[in-house]
């Protein structure tokens, strides 16, 4: 598994200091609050879980995911897999967390669900953001760290299902695109 990684982005360290620190803003930004946290499967469940667990607040945490059609044929058409509970987000402010913002259309379109069902307001969380490869004008309420155009495995985020579970972020090397036979673009959900 290590062989496929070109480079080590974030290492465990690192991710504990940057959670730490996001861990103080949502606290002070969420105190007072009746507050849910939503997460994103499967990549946020890890940062998720760290994140929570840093929390000295009461809140309530839900679950959510979105995947891309895989037969349709509009190009970037989300079916929405997993819900929340009415009673998590009905009047209730709402922490939308992710493992990665890239083109946006994962958190515009679950943050727009949101708000449909009630809640009171939807920020938005992400461990990693993508800038460059943007398409719906969507910023992170809160983030850890800025990437460039790479692709990123580990801490919950995975190619093709695996990598999850490595301790840190890393790059993945090209060549195992390749020889999944796809090329680098495509091979986003
Ligand atoms: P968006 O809807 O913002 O385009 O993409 C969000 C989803 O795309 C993320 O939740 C993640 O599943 C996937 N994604 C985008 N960029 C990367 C990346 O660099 N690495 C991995 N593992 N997943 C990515
Ligand atoms: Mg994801």
């Amino acid at each position: 598994m290590l062989q496929d990684l070109e480079r080590i982005l974030f290492p465990e360290e690192a991710i504990v200091r940057a959670v730490d620190s996001l861990a103080t803003r949502v606290t002070e930004s969420f105190h007072g609050t009746e507050f849910t946290v939503v997460a994103v499967l499967k990549g946020s469940c890890i940062f998720a879980a760290d994140l929570v667990r840093r929390l000295p607040l009461p809140m309530e945490l839900g679950f959510a995911a979105a995947e891309s059609y895989r037969t349709g044929t509009l190009p970037g058409e989300l079916e929405i897999t997993c819900f929340p509970r009415e009673e998590e987000v009905r009047g209730r402010e709402v922490l939308l967390v992710d493992d990665i913002l890239d083109s946006g259309r994962t958190l515009d379109v679950l943050r727009r669900k949101l708000l449909g069902w009630g809640a009171a307001r939807v920020r938005t969380c992400v461990l990693l953001d993508k800038p460059a490869r943007r398409v719906v004008p969507l910023q992170a309420d809160f983030r850890c760290f800025e990437i460039e155009d790479v692709f990123a495995v580990g801490y919950g985020l995975d190619f093709a299902g695996r990598y999850r579970n490595l301790p840190y972020v890393a790059e993945l090397r090209e060549e195992v695109y390749a020889a999944a036979g796809r090329v680098r673009t495509e091979a986003r959900p």
